[in-house]
């Protein structure tokens, strides 16, 4: 822990793209360290199968987590588990303070704080979180084997997740406010052709209820009609997107309407030494092969700009 006070490049985050990031900046040889409050590999964690990670037919989302970790330990990753508190921009560097009161500073900061599930904000949704009511099926899936299951959303997440639960779970009711899907076609397709999946379209959640404290069921009600109905459940997942944890991101530091980073094609943001990488930055898609390869870009940029800071010292 002695010395362990300036680097050239401090990783906030160690999802994919932070680790990927750490690959990189220690392949360029740059003083790295990378900050990781829980889990390494972050939310592919959750993944059950990953069928798109170029290289790999099909990977187990906790085993490609190892893979990376294992890759990364590969040139010695310094990885503290600790929780940032707060992110101090300078001109010559930048300031980092975690949760257990040590200050390290960088030339360079990376930032892979990725983002949580968004809330629907509904009656009874709070009250039953972890008594029936979850936002990962394949952490919780399990708890429902030959129960009923709603899930609200229609996006990539709220389908795939649909389609695990329904190898479980004796239905699964899909929410969705439109009349169309958001997910891909391929994913459609499969929901659409599992006898287990119901999707009710045009529909929103309006309260989930409880018996004994359990979650019973869900009120929904149709936004053309303004019928109200409700489905029999004790489980409900409510997958509809995320909000990205930008919380540490430096004030003035130019983020979109929904929070997302915005960055240049580097990756850097609008505080000149600071990037933004992964599911916090505001891009087309967010896919885990769009981490890494954000990773990789920050962390070539990072290493290029620190050598720069070192050269004028
Ligand atoms: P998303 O694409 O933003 O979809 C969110 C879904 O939830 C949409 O269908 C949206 O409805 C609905 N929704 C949002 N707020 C709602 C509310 N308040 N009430 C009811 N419904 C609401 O989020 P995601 O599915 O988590 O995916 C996030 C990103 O990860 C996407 O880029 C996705 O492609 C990617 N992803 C990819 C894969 C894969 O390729 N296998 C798997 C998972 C995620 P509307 O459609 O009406 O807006």
């Amino acid at each position: 822990m002695a010395n362990r006070d300036f680097y050239d490049v401090i990783i906030i985050g160690g999802g994919v793209s932070g680790l990927s990031a750490g690959i990189y900046a220690l392949r360029a040889s740059m003083r790295t360290l990378l900050i990781e409050k829980g889990i390494t590999g972050g939310q592919i964690n959750q993944t059950e199968a990953v069928e798109n990670y170029p290289g790999f037919d099909i990977i187990n989302g906790n085993e490609l987590s190892e893979k990376l970790l294992h890759h990364a330990q590969g040139y010695k990753i310094e990885i503290v588990a600790d929780e940032v508190k707060a992110l101090i921009p300078g001109l010559e560097y930048h300031t980092v303070k975690m949760a257990n009161g040590e200050v390290v500073k960088a030339y360079t900061i990376i930032m892979g704080t990725g983002g949580s599930p968004r809330k629907l904000g509904i009656p009874g949704e709070e009250a039953y979180y972890g008594k029936g009511v979850s936002y990962c099926a394949v952490c919780d899936g399990f708890f429902f084997r030959n129960k009923v299951v709603v899930v609200v959303g229609g996006g990539d997440t709220a389908v795939e997740e649909a389609i695990y639960l329904s190898k479980l779970a004796s239905k699964v009711y899909i929410i969705h406010r439109r009349d169309t899907l958001r997910a891909g076609m391929i994913l459609q397709e499969r929901a659409k052709a599992e006898p287990k999946i119901k999707i009710q379209w045009n529909s929103v959640a309006r309260e989930i209820k409880a018996e004994n404290d359990l979650v019973c069921g869900v009120e929904i009600e149709h936004v053309v009609t303004g019928e109200r109905q409700f489905l029999e459940a004790e489980g409900v997942f409510i997958l509809i997107g995320f909000n990205p944890n930008n919380h540490l991101v430096p004030a003035g530091t130019k983020i979109s309407e929904d929070g997302y980073v915005i960055t240049d094609e580097k990756c850097e943001t609008t505080t000149p030494g600071i990037f933004a990488i992964g599911d916090l930055r505001e891009k087309y898609a967010r896919q885990i092969v769009l981490s890494a390869a954000d990773g990789c870009t920050a962390a070539l940029a990072a290493a290029h700009y620190a050598e720069a800071k070192r050269i004028k010292k």
